[in-house]
This record gives structure tokens, C-alpha cells and sequence, in this order.
């Protein structure tokens, strides 16, 4: 948790998108376990509040492709201010697909979710993130976005990652001064929905983007790390 007042007697306020299943609700339970008070948000309500039941946070319904004005309206009367936003939901992973050919319709329609969602929400919440004593920004990211390492194949979703690390780095210095740090993530290699079986446990991949949650004052910003350590970009 980030370093904070003594005199700061209220939990930190964490907003997370896509947090009904995967990474996203492991993500919610990390951060609801350390103390957080946790806003697990996703695109369908049922199974947001279903998801924030069991884990005993809120929720609020939000598709990242959506008006984020409703969450910041909820947030703004709930709590007053953001600590941590956690740019998490993400979509197409889409291995049936190469550059050469790929349909750019749904290289469109995966920069709606993963580039500009984030993109959209971080502009609609920073008021209440420059209210908070301690912000953080974390863009869920993937390897597949890392320029260093771009090779074929996946390139609807590794244009949005490569975009999403860009934008990462743009707020991240034009925010500097305000003490917003914003980084992005990989949890690695994740046995999810996206991930299929093979990867690594979810604890594990979620633990790499609470780290980012948890950065104390004066830490990283306009980093792309995983499990702590920096991913060339
Ligand atoms: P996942 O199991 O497929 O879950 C994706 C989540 O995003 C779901 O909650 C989904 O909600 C939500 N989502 C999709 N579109 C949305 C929208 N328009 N609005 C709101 N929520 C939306 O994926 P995951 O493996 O947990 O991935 C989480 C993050 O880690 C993503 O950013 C992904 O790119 C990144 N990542 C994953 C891996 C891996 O190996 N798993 C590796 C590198 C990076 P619904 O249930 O409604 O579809």
C-alpha cells in the first residue's frame, strides 16, 4: 500500500475494470485483502455485483467502450476521490490472425477495448485521481505490446498493448509533476479465460499488477514491469 499520512485514517480508494473474472477479480481480491476499498467494475451487472458479493467489494457496471461520466458520477458521491485506477479488461487474443491479412475491423474494435478504454476512463477519473493524496494509474499490458520483442502473429491485440505502453508513457510524463505515477504491467503468462491452460496461477499474474497498485511515493512512473522488474519496451 502506498506510503501514507498517519493521519489518513481512510482506506485507499482502488477502481478496477474487467474485475468479474481472470486477472481482474484475482486483482480485486488482492487489493480488497490488503485493505483497499475495492470498486470491481464490469461490463455486465449481474455478474459484477455477483463477482463483488463473493468477494465483499463494491460495484459499479461499466463497459470500457462505454461513457465513463455514470462511474465517475458513483465514485465522486461514494468516495470523493481515486487512489489507484487498474486499467485491467481486455479483449482478442487473436492467434487466428497475421498482420498480412488481418481484418482491420477487429484490430478496431481491439483498440476500442484495450487502447482507448483506458485511455477514455484515465481522462474521465484523473479529477478524482489528482484529489487523492497518493495516485497510481496501472495499464494492464502483455509482452505482445513490447516493440523490443514484436514479431509476427496477434496483431490486433499487440498494436493495442504497443499503443496502450505508449500512452503509458505519455501520461506518465505529463503527469509527472502532480505525483501520478502511471506504469504499465505484464502479469505474464496467465492460466485465464484469454490465457488457456498452461500459464501461470492468477495469483501469480495479479500479484505483478498489485505491485504497481502499492508503489510508494516517489517510486517508478512510466515503467512497463513485470513481477517488479522492467520488460524492454
Ligand atoms: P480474461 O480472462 O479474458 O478476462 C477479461 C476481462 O475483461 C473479463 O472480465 C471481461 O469481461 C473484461 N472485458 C472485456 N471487454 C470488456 C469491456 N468492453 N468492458 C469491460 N470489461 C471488459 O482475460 P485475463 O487473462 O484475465 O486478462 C486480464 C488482462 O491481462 C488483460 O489486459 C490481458 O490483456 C492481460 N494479459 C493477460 C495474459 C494472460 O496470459 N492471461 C497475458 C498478458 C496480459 P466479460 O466477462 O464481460 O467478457
Amino acid at each position: 500500500m502506498p506510503t501514507r499520512d498517519p493521519h489518513e485514517t481512510e482506506a485507499p480508494v482502488a477502481v478496477v475494470t474487467g474485475g468479474n473474472r481472470g486477472i481482474g477479480r484475482e486483482i480485486c481480491r488482492q487489493l480488497a485483502a490488503e485493505g483497499y476499498r475495492v470498486v470491481l467494475t464490469a461490463r455486465d451487472k449481474a455478474k459484477a455485483e455477483a463477482a463483488a458479493a463473493e468477494l465483499g467489494v463494491a460495484s459499479f457496471p461499466f463497459d470500457v467502450t462505454g461513457d465513463p461520466a455514470p462511474l465517475a458520477e458513483y465514485l465522486t458521491d461514494a468516495y470523493g476521490h481515486v487512489d489507484a485506477l487498474v486499467n485491467n479488461a481486455a479483449i482478442l487474443y487473436d492467434t487466428w490472425q497475421r498482420a498480412i491479412t488481418a481484418d482491420l475491423d477487429v484490430v478496431r474494435e481491439a483498440a476500442e477495448t484495450n487502447l482507448y478504454g483506458p485511455w477514455r476512463l484515465t481522462q474521465a477519473l484523473l479529477p478524482l485521481l489528482r484529489r487523492s493524496a497518493h495516485p497510481r494509474v496501472v495499464n494492464v499490458s502483455s509482452e505482445s505490446g513490447s516493440l523490443a520483442g514484436m514479431g509476427g502473429g496477434t496483431p490486433a491485440y499487440s498494436a493495442s498493448k504497443a499503443g496502450l505502453n505508449a500512452l503509458t508513457r505519455m501520461l506518465a510524463a505529463e503527469l509527472r509533476g502532480e505525483g501520478v505515477l502511471v506504469n504499465a504491467v505484464c502479469p505474464g503468462w496467465v492460466a485465464t479465460d484469454m490465457g488457456g491452460a498452461g500459464g501461470r496461477p492468477v495469483a501469480q499474474g495479479a500479484a505483478s499488477v498489485t505491485w504497481a497498485v502499492r508503489l510508494p511515493d516517489g517510486g517508478p512512473s512510466g515503467g512497463f514491469f513485470r513481477d517488479g522488474k522492467p520488460v524492454p519496451w
